[in-house]
């Protein structure tokens, strides 16, 4: 169910009917981000299903420990499968894949690093690539402004979760699609993995299972998962929130410490807005980013290359409201963003 006046058949005149302009598909589209848009009538509740399950999980293995199943529900295997996946998935996949490589194009990456990487962020079940960095771009260009996904402005909660809750029609994804990652859409395995989604998340889960019981399924899939989906939700809440600000950014962005412990660099938020495409989220040396770290390491193994490594002397701060798609070309001394397939 949705509330945004789209027909409701989707036959292709209607689509003709419905898209007036580009202007208005993409007001359209940016409409359905307010905080306005969730009452019992426009809920998602697959995604309000998953977190419900996930988070019942990890109450259960965490209950767990302090009674007479724990030997049933823990084990040490268990818990180091989960801080592995947690780094493979959240830093790997989300902070750089996702975040710095996909979303800002901040370096180039070659196979297998690319498709690794890609496999680790479906696996954090944070949505599929194109739809993330599709949301985060619209993050950036809108913060703490109308069309923002998860701004603090609309309330606390509001930014940390309960904007994932939010139904929005299904047509309104290739419009997005088009409008905020139209880099992204030329490259096939882009499409594999918004198909793969589902059915790796699902697969992983049972996969882990059938490994090693209640206990993987339990620390490996549902406490990893509660644990990367609020640490990477801080950045939208806390990191809005409080902390200190390097930059005039002319949105709410701070930097905090430990959400840059939590989050893998991306709690140095307030650096990140001022200069969204640099690779490094850390500006003074003691601004510690993992993510930066794994970056480097990727670098110097060859996976990782075109890295924007500089740190922001002389550059221009990004403005809240600067459209994203040109801050990925626009900056100084950057060339042209290449097409992904080319990557
Ligand atoms: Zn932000
Ligand atoms: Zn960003």
């Amino acid at each position: 169910m949705s509330s945004i006046p789209v027909p409701h058949s989707a036959h292709s005149d209607d689509r003709g009917e419905w898209r007036k302009s580009k202007a208005e598909e993409r007001n359209l589209l940016l409409s359905t981000f307010g905080s306005e848009n969730l009452h019992w009538g426009n809920i998602d509740w697959a995604v309000v299903g998953w977190m419900f399950l996930m988070h019942a999980g990890a109450l259960v293995a965490i209950v767990g420990l302090f009674t007479p199943y724990r030997s049933a529900l823990f084990n040490w295997q268990s818990f180091a499968v989960m801080l592995f996946l947690h780094w493979f998935t959240c830093s790997f996949g989300v902070t750089m894949t996702l975040h710095r490589y996909l979303s800002h194009r901040s370096m180039k990456l070659r196979t297998p690093a690319k498709y690794v990487g890609l496999m680790a962020a479906t696996l954090a079940g944070e949505g599929t690539p194109l739809h993330w960095s599709a949301v985060h771009r619209i993050h950036h260009q809108k913060a703490d402004q109308p069309g923002d996904p998860h701004s603090p402005s609309e309330g606390n909660w509001w930014s940390h979760i309960l904007w994932t809750f939010t139904g929005r029609d299904s047509r309104l994804r290739p419009v997005m699609y088009q409008h905020f990652v139209p880099d992204l859409v030329k490259d096939k395995s882009m499409w594999f993995f918004e198909k793969a989604f589902t059915p790796v998340l699902f697969g992983s889960a049972l996969a882990l299972y059938l490994i090693g019981g209640w206990p993987m399924f339990l620390w490996g899939m549902c406490v990893r998962l509660v644990f990367a989906y609020h640490s990477t939700w801080f950045v939208n809440s806390v990191t809005h929130v409080w902390g200190y600000r390097t930059y005039d950014t002319g949105d709410l962005s701070r930097n905090l410490w430990w959400v840059a412990i939590l989050a893998y660099g991306e709690g140095w938020h307030n650096n990140h807005h001022a200069y969204p495409r640099l690779a490094r989220a850390g500006h003074k040396w003691w601004e510690i980013d993992p993510t930066w770290m794994l970056i480097s390491g990727l670098r110097l193994i060859g996976q990782a290359y075109d890295v924007d490594d500089r740190l922001p002397e002389d550059l221009p701060v990004t403005k809240a409201g600067d459209d994203t798609l040109k801050q990925l070309r626009s900056q100084a001394g950057n060339p042209p963003v290449p097409p992904l397939e080319a990557v």
